[in-house]
């Protein structure tokens, strides 16, 4: 495991919901957008809120989240990510109320995060020890 693998670590690399956005960007498209719709990587238009891209080829916007397990969550990115940080340090697992009191949610969105990312588990931790 990674010395920087740890939770301040990722207070330090994900201070806000932008850094997380910011990541996302880079690690999907390396900060070039691709439109999720049609393919096009040419001509592609950034929103002023800085989260949203339109593509000029098919007019269609999107947002990094797109096709991912973020997608249609009203969970702040920031909160998605420390619970990444949280199961992957802990060793006997975490439990929806525990994760609840840790990270400010309802038990049954901490149970929604838990079963979203149990689903995609293996990767997603993987991912977050190679930070
Ligand atoms: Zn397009």
């Amino acid at each position: 495991m990674s010395e920087k693998y740890n939770l301040f670590y990722s207070f330090k690399q994900f201070p806000a919901e932008d850094a997380c956005r910011k990541y996302l960007e880079k690690r999907r498209w390396n900060n070039n957008p691709v439109c999720p719709h049609c393919g096009n990587a040419q001509k592609i238009y950034s929103y002023k809120n800085g989260k949203t891209f339109k593509c000029a080829h098919c007019h269609k916007q999107f947002k990094v989240t797109i096709g991912t397990i973020f997608e249609n969550s009203n969970i702040p990115l920031q909160k998605w990510f420390l619970t990444f940080y949280l199961i992957a340090l802990s060793k006997k697992g975490i439990s929806s109320v525990e994760l609840s009191k840790t990270i400010g949610v309802t038990q049954k969105t901490a149970w929604y995060l838990l079963h979203k990312i149990r689903y995609i588990n293996s990767s997603v931790i993987s991912v977050m020890k190679s930070l």
